[in-house]
Parts: C-alpha cells; sequence; structure tokens
C-alpha cells in the first residue's frame, strides 16, 4: 500500500486530523496479519463508484482500497541538527510516499501558537527548511563518495555528480527539490538518497469553520504551494474530528446542515492519491466486489500484479468492460449484450474505473 505522513509544527491541529481518519478509518482488528504502528491509520478511499457496481452485483463482500496515513510528530526547529527527536522523525518521514503538511490558519487565542501568532509562511518556512538541511547533509555527503569515482573519468559517477551539484546550491537556499522539476532520467540519478524534499506534498490548511473564504492565512499557503507546486487542501480539522464522532446517519444530517456533500477527509484521502498518481480499477464478482489501487499508466499485467504476483508472472488476458459501461447496461452480461466486452493483452494500459477480470495460467 501507499502512506501519507503528516507533518507540521506543534499545536497546528495534526494529532486533530489524524484522529479524525483514525476514527473514520479502518480498525487495526481488521489487519490480522499486519504490523499497524501506534502512529499509523488506515482509510478507505471514498469512492461512490465501488456503491454502484455493488448494487448491480450484489455480492457477498465489498471492499474498498485504502490508504495509510502516518502520525509523524515531533518536529521542531534543529531537527536536521539532531535536536528534539529530529533524527527520528526524518526517518520517519524518509519513508513515507507522501507528505501531508499541516499549516494553522485559524486564530484561537485559547490555542498557543509556537511563535506567538498565526503565520503560515514562517510556519511552512521551519518545516522545509528542516527538510532542506537534511537532505543538503545527504547530499553534501554523496557528492564526496561519488566524487573520486567521477575524477577517476566514471561516465555514471560524472552523470549523478552533476544532478548532485545542481542540487547543492538550490538546497543551501533551503528550498524543496521538487521545485526544480528534475526530468526522469535525473530523478533516477537520485532515487537511492530518498531526499524528503522531492517527495509529493500538500499543504492541508487547517481553517476555522468560517475560514474557508476570505482568509488571508489561507490565500498565502496558496501562494507558496503554487510557487513550489504543491497543492492545497483547506479543511477544519476540528469540525472534522466531530464529524468522525458520529454514526453514518446522523453525520448524513450533519453534513447536510453544514452544506456539506461529504466530510472534509474524503477529500484529503483522495488529494494523497492524486498526489501519487494513483487509479483504481475494479474487479467484480458475486463473491467480492472491490477496489484496487494501480499507478496511472499501469499495463494490464502490472495492475493484475497488484491483486498477485501470479496474476502477473500467468498474464494472459484481461476481460475489460468500462465503468459507465457497466453501470449503463446493467453488468457484464449486458455490456457483453452490447458489444462493450473487450478482451485486453499485456500491453493495455488499465484505465480509472476499468472492471476487470484477468485471465492467467499457474
Ligand atoms: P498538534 O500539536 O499539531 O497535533 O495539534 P492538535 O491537533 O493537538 O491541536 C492543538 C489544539 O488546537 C487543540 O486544542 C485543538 O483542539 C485545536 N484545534 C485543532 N484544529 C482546530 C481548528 O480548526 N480550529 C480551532 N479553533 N482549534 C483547533
Amino acid at each position: 500500500g501507499f502512506n501519507c505522513g503528516i507533518v507540521g509544527l506543534p499545536n497546528v491541529g495534526k494529532s486533530t486530523l489524524f484522529n479524525a481518519l483514525t476514527k473514520a478509518g479502518i480498525g487495526a482488528e481488521n489487519f490480522p496479519f499486519c504490523t499497524i504502528e501506534p502512529n499509523a491509520g488506515v482509510v478507505a478511499m471514498p469512492d461512490p463508484r465501488l456503491n454502484k457496481l455493488a448494487e448491480i452485483v450484489k455480492p457477498e463482500r465489498t471492499i474498498a482500497t485504502t490508504m495509510e496515513f502516518v502520525d509523524i510528530a515531533g518536529l521542531v526547529a534543529g531537527a536536521s541538527k539532531g535536536e528534539g527527536l529530529g533524527n527520528q522523525f526524518l526517518a520517519n518521514i524518509r519513508e513515507t510516499d507522501a507528505i501531508a503538511h499541516v499549516v494553522r490558519c485559524f486564530e484561537d487565542e485559547n490555542v498557543v501558537h509556537v511563535a506567538n501568532h498565526v503565520n503560515p509562511e514562517a510556519d511552512i518556512e521551519v518545516i522545509n527548511t528542516e527538510l532542506a538541511l537534511a537532505d543538503l547533509d545527504t547530499v553534501e555527503k554523496a557528492i564526496k563518495r561519488v566524487i573520486r569515482v567521477a575524477n577517476s573519468g566514471d561516465k555514471d559517477a560524472k552523470a549523478q555528480l552533476a544532478v548532485l551539484q545542481k542540487l547543492e546550491p538550490h538546497l543551501n537556499e533551503a528550498k524543496p527539490v521538487r521545485m526544480l522539476k528534475l526530468e526522469p532520467e535525473d530523478m533516477a540519478q537520485i532515487k537511492e538518497l530518498c531526499l524528503l524534499t522531492v517527495k509529493p506534498t500538500m499543504y492541508i490548511a487547517n481553517v476555522d469553520e468560517e475560514g474557508f473564504e476570505n482568509n488571508p492565512y489561507l490565500d498565502r499557503v496558496k501562494a507558496i504551494a503554487e510557487a513550489e507546486n504543491a497543492v492545497v487542501v483547506p479543511i477544519c480539522n476540528k469540525l472534522e474530528a466531530e464529524i468522525a464522532e458520529l454514526e453514518d446517519e446522523e453525520k448524513a444530517e450533519f453534513l447536510a446542515d453544514l452544506g456539506m456533500e461529504e466530510p472534509g477527509l474524503d477529500r484529503v484521502i483522495r488529494a494523497g492519491y492524486e498526489l501519487l498518481g494513483l487509479q483504481t480499477y475494479f474487479t467484480a464478482g458475486v463473491k467480492e466486489v472491490r477496489a484496487w489501487t494501480m499507478p496511472i499508466g499501469a499495463t494490464a499485467p502490472d495492475a493484475a500484479g497488484v491483486i498477485h504476483t501470479d496474476f502477473k508472472k500467468g498474464f494472459i488476458r484481461a476481460e475489460v468492460v468500462g465503468y459507465d459501461d457497466f453501470v449503463h447496461y446493467n453488468g457484464e452480461q449486458g455490456a457483453k449484450e452490447a458489444g462493450k466486452w473487450r478482451l485486453e493483452g499485456k500491453d493495455y494500459i488499465v484505465k480509472d474505473g476499468d472492471v476487470v477480470h484477468f485471465r492467467f495460467n499457474v
């Protein structure tokens, strides 16, 4: 599975968000064979298409695809120099696929701000500086390692050194590497370094209930995100925590009262998914209707491999019905009769929403 680390300064609303996500999430008891760390929560990808397919197929069970969120508490200025739990914190971020950076965009005199007043730019800068300094350290060490080999004329080492030397001055200015929009071949050169500031990032602007519009703090976060190639999700974490406490029926009523179509958490989960370039395909049998996560652009065998490596190894063909056709013709049989059922080979690029049945050799 894929995961997203939640970071941010103290008192910005990280735990509130994380608790709401865990409450809304799938309990650890559903994953008896995996270890789920206490600071991790697994949430179902909200996808109305899954329910629609289940209505048509009426399976024994319906299973959503999931995403993991990890609460990475404890970042303070100086973390990259080992202050506080700095090193542990950075190691935890290194293991995540994407970063959700919570930024305080609400005023509340009862909630202490670590720097005494709400200031999104300054807050973002503290965190980004720590991450950039940690990357700078990694890059400088790598340069030292590679430079000797490069000087001896090694072509690969020279190419890698060129990329590292492009990153160094940028990181020295405490700017995230993702701003450089590196070409895939350059990215390949630095992949093994697991840099923190190349990870796809979203800013979670934690606003007050009334703070979704005409909120200068939010506008400032949006401006920063735009400049550095990141995404913004405005949300009121306090409200989300209340919503997450409710039973389904109450929840629907509460959301309707607020004029909301879905909990804001769903937007966070979906944004994480998009950030990672992920899409969904479905399998729809009478036993189980299920959503699966694949990277955008995955071929049929790669998508099959998400279910089981044997499905990929023994891949023969994929039987495919597009989601809209599946719904429009009320299931596989109807789609077949309408000529909307296709057999696809190993080069087929699976599309978002495809309903797929894999044929494979065992
Ligand atoms: P963390 O240190 O980043 O994990 O922050 P917490 O989630 O513990 O939140 C710190 C305080 O801010 C708590 O008292 C929360 O109830 C409060 N808080 C969190 N989100 C909001 C919000 O959207 N509005 C207001 N007014 N308070 C919030």
